[in-house]
């Protein structure tokens, strides 16, 4: 019996699992079997390493040839393990040395003429070896910029079988730099400076990213909308270490990341089209379910513009995430959870014929009282800041310089940090994760501050859950001001963005 054994990697959820490959290679008629719960799309490799092998000039086995997958139970599919079964089989055949085997991760795709192709869920399946002793990982040249986002690992990239057959017989150094920076692939600098008038709306998208309130942004066409949301990411917090590994490991399962610059270390911006489905929100697909846009804004912003024509199911599919802050997706044999911890920026259209002036509208008022009262229920109580946006007049354009978003940024970051000192012990970070009952008995405020509220709600005017988010938002002003607790000038601004984004 000749055998051969190397170690790979298959996505498993929302990480990776090490796989042991062993090839066995004995008397019998010629073939190749496979074993090991491995799916159809999983057993087209026996095709394609017997072609990648013949075509990089080696000899490919006589007999009967078996390669076994372990843990045996753990369902496998994807084209991933495509080069440790090629590597596996040569190492049978004792046609390649062994000595790197046992402490090398292979991943990648083989293509019919012996070249790798890249492979997604590269991040998980490198920290998962890592977290087994392994040392060594080769990949397709594409990922190595991803797999040297692991620390302490020695990568090595190759373009073909060739190569790495020449490395492990210590004819060849693999590639441990990957494609270089492309300028072309960095995305284009956003700045509010770029922004003209709209004094309100900019200071509701700071507020916004004080307290990571969720927004809704109306006003008609042209005026900007998608142009202020856009900035949001900008004066928000740089992600943390382990912040911008989970979100960049999202990505690599997504298949996203850029090849040459994959560290995702800032929040993430995510706009899908108002005619998204269903499942590209939330996520899904066979074999191997990929996240959706709700999960690839984890930690960033999901902007839905013109969330007035989302259908009532697309709109209903993010209440989970708001509530749970992750996805359930379906696969074989069971779930898997997605993170989608997100906040949501909304937009919209005062009413469906939406004309660049409001005085031009040809809606009667029932239809636009209905356009945005689809918004309404569940998904809106989430929402604390609504605001209005209308063409910037004469007077905007010719004013002052608008601030960068750099001096933005640093008054959210120090109001983020008092409200993340003032909730540690109760495990907030940010004014929008605290529950009404404590804004209204722990953190009660003085009977003069609440005034403006306790007037609305006996009026009639605002629901309890109103009145919640009003005390949500004041706190974050008052955080803004720098001050310890929220004036009563604070509740009462933080009514006026109540429901400015309706009428
Ligand atoms: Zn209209």
């Amino acid at each position: 019996m000749k055998l051969g054994q190397t170690k790979t990697a298959v996505l498993s959820g929302a990480a990776s699992e090490i796989i042991e490959v062993q090839a066995d290679i004995g008397q019998g008629l010629p073939g190749v079997h496979m074993t090991g719960r491995v799916d159809a799309v999983m057993k087209e490799a026996r095709d394609r390493i017997r072609a990648a092998i013949t075509n990089s000039k080696r000899p490919w086995p006589q007999g009967r040839i078996i390669l076994g997958l372990a843990p045996a139970d753990m369902p496998k599919t994807g084209s991933g393990c495509d080069l440790a079964l090629a590597v596996a089989v040569m190492a049978a055949e004792g046609k390649v040395s062994a000595r790197h085997l046992g402490h090398t991760l292979f991943l990648g795709e083989l293509s019919l003429d012996g070249r790798l192709r890249p492979v997604r869920g590269v991040l998980p399946a490198v920290v998962a070896a890592k977290n087994r002793g392994l040392t060594h990982v080769v990949v397709p040249v594409e990922n190595v910029r991803e797999a040297a986002l692991v620390p302490g690992m020695d990568v090595g990239g190759a373009a073909d079988l060739v190569s790495v057959l020449d490395w492990l017989d210590g004819h060849r150094i693999l590639d441990n730099v990957g494609p270089a920076t492309n300028s072309t692939d960095m995305p284009a600098m956003t700045d509010l400076a770029d922004v003209v008038g709209q004094d309100e709306a900019r200071y509701a998208l700071e507020i916004a990213a004080a307290g990571a309130h969720h927004l809704l942004l109306t006003g008609p066409p042209g005026v900007g909308k998608t142009m202020l949301a856009k900035r949001l990411p900008g004066i928000l917090p740089p992600l943390s270490e382990s912040e911008a590994l989970e979100v960049t490991t999202i990505h690599s399962i997504a298949g996203t990341l850029s090849e040459h610059d994959p560290l995702i270390d800032r929040a993430p911006f995510i706009a899908p089209h108002h005619s998204t489905s269903v499942a590209a929100l939330t996520g899904g697909g066979s074999p191997m379910p990929r996240p959706g846009a709700a999960s690839r804004a984890h930690r960033g912003v999901l902007f839905l513009d013109e969330c007035a024509e989302l259908g009532p199911k697309v709109l209903e599919s993010l209440r989970t995430p708001l509530e749970d802050g992750s996805i359930r997706v379906l696969r074989v044999g069971g779930f898997v959870a997605f993170p989608a911890r997100f906040q949501l920026v909304l937009a919209a259209n005062p009413c469906p014929c939406a004309p660049a002036n409001d005085a031009d509208c040809v809606c009667s008022p029932t239809v636009r009282r209905r356009y945005l009262g689809k918004l309404s229920g569940p998904l809106m109580d989430r929402v604390d800041i609504r605001v209005r946006m209308d063409p910037p007049g004469v007077a905007a354009l010719s004013s002052e310089e608008p601030e960068p978003s750099a001096a933005v940024r640093k008054r959210v970051l120090d109001a983020r940090s008092a409200a993340r000192e003032r909730w540690a012990e109760y495990g907030w970070q940010t004014n929008s994760e605290v529950p009404g009952p404590a804004l209204r008995r722990r953190f009660k405020l003085p009977p003069t501050v609440v005034r403006p509220v306790e007037l609305f709600l006996r009026d009639g005017r605002i629901t309890t859950r109103g009145a919640d988010r009003a005390l949500r938002l004041a706190w974050t002003l008052s955080d803004l001001r720098g001050a310890d607790t929220p004036s009563e000038t604070d509740v009462a601004q933080a009514l006026m963005f109540r429901d400015r984004g309706y009428g």
